[in-house]
């Protein structure tokens, strides 16, 4: 009999969360690999706000700036570690109520295992608690866990997780890996990006598709993980990549597509991307949420993206201090962030459309390059957008901080999310002085989209 597998996007557990165009993208393509080798596939994701059951039994999604929203949350138990640091938040899971997740695995008891994937480390409880409930319901299957927790703490999620297997790594790896696990046979393709596409087919609704047409980023920031997880660069044929966009509109009519590249404008490849979008005169909206290089924004760039109607375009600032654009990875200056953004301006993009993460919170950041930033913006006429820094394990910025003596390894994960780091961290900025921060970009936020 045909082997049968079940796919798992685990709840949130955090502070807070917000559905911002996220799609478990790397299980998608595990199951694509997996229908290539003649086996079925099944998906449940939690955190899919237009799942027809969710929306019938507990109301339609409210959604805001195209299609991103709010998750259903439900309100549970701080865990030890917040207690004793005496963090003066609730944790909350984000998703499905458990009691239609419960009933959705019900239907699965045939399947012959379980694949769950993983993205924040800081999200780690959310993973447990999403296999306990597996465990709880599907007995004895065998349980594997895969993707961005597993591979940057395996140690940490094979202790806690209570998963059989975990499985780190990227691409195809952590597939076989787990595959010989299960004493299951399949050979997947070397070429599976270049040849498979993520399995939207899964998805009920899919008014959102988020795609990537490259892996890795040949950049080394000392506080991103992106560039470790990948082994190289490698980027998509741009036929094949626009071949799929339009496929999806014709069978979905997907309303807002969402490249999730780190590093999607490097060489030419997204440019002929913008050319073939527009020669085949594909009409919806893209978007761009990750964070883009302004030093490759140049004005044929700017122009093809505004032709091509791209609706949301995010900048990776990060900081207006020279010193700590150098020290954290080099990827931008003052005068490559001002050229890219007047070509983007030139181009006809809004204030509203063109925003610039400005990281605050950073090792060694002073309050004042903070506002810095967030001045540069103003005056170049885009909306600021507060990121707070998280350290995540196993990066550059991770190791240095713990050499320092400023963080213990083995803290526990969440302790580490950007919205609890500053309620106990006495290396970085307090609460208040982050809460002040946004209040200051938000404020100047308004101003430009009260003017518009
Ligand atoms: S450019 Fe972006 S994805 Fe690449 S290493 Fe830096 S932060 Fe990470």
């Amino acid at each position: 009999m045909k082997k049968r597998f079940l796919l798992v996007n685990p709840w949130i557990e955090d502070v807070s969360a917000y559905d911002y165009w996220l799609k478990p993208l790397g299980l998608l393509y595990i199951s694509s690999m997996l229908e290539n080798m003649g086996y079925d596939t099944f998906l449940i994701d939690n955190l899919d706000r237009f799942d027809p059951e969710m929306t019938e039994k507990y109301g339609s999604p409210k959604t805001s700036y195209y299609s991103t929203g709010k998750f259903k949350k439900t309100n549970i138990r701080n865990p030890q570690c917040m207690k004793e640091y005496k963090i003066p938040r609730s944790l909350k899971r984000y998703g499905f109520p458990e009691e239609l997740f419960r009933e959705k695995l019900r239907r699965y008891k045939n399947v012959d295992a379980i694949f769950v994937t993983s993205m924040m480390t800081y999200w780690h409880y959310g993973v447990s608690d999403t296999i306990r409930v597996i465990r709880e319901e599907l007995g004895d299957k065998k349980i594997i866990l895969g993707g961005v927790y597993a591979t940057l703490l395996p140690d940490h999620a094979k202790r806690y997780s209570g998963a059989d297997f975990v499985s780190p790594g990227t691409g195809c790896l952590p597939l076989k890996n787990a595959l010989n696990y299960l004493q299951i046979d399949g050979e997947i393709d070397p070429q599976w990006f270049h040849k498979m596409e993520p399995s939207y087919e899964k998805y009920s609704s899919n008014r959102v598709i988020v795609i990537t047409s490259s892996t890795g980023c040949p950049f080394r920031c000392v506080y991103c993980s992106g560039w470790k997880l990948w082994e190289g660069f490698t980027q998509k044929n741009p036929e094949s990549v626009v071949d799929f966009i339009q496929s999806i509109i014709e069978k979905y009519n997907s309303q807002e597509i969402i490249f999730f590249d780190d590093a999607l404008l490097i060489g030419n490849v997204f440019k002929n991307i913008l050319k073939l979008i527009i020669k085949r005169k594909i009409k919806t909206r893209f978007h761009l949420p990750n964070g883009i290089h302004v030093r490759f924004i140049d004005k044929e760039m700017a122009e093809l993206m505004k032709e091509a109607n791209f609706k949301t375009i995010m900048l990776g600032y990060e900081t207006s201090d020279p010193e700590l654009q150098k020290a954290t990875g080099g990827k931008v200056t003052d005068s490559l962030f001002i050229r890219g953004v007047s070509n983007l301006k030139d181009a006809g993009f809004k204030t509203d459309e063109v925003s610039a993460y400005i990281m605050a919170n950073l090792p060694d950041q002073r309050e004042k390059d903070v506002y810095n930033a967030i001045e540069k913006c103003v005056e170049l006429g885009i909306l600021p957008k507060i990121n707070e820094f998280t350290p995540i394990p196993g990066t550059e910025q991770f190791n240095d901080l713990v050499n320092r003596g400023w963080l213990n390894k083995d803290i526990d994960p969440l302790l580490l999310d950007n919205s609890i780091l500053p309620y106990w961290w006495e290396y970085g900025f307090s609460a208040e002085t982050v809460q002040n921060i946004k209040n200051y970009s938000n404020k100047k936020r308004r101003v430009f989209l009260d003017e518009k």
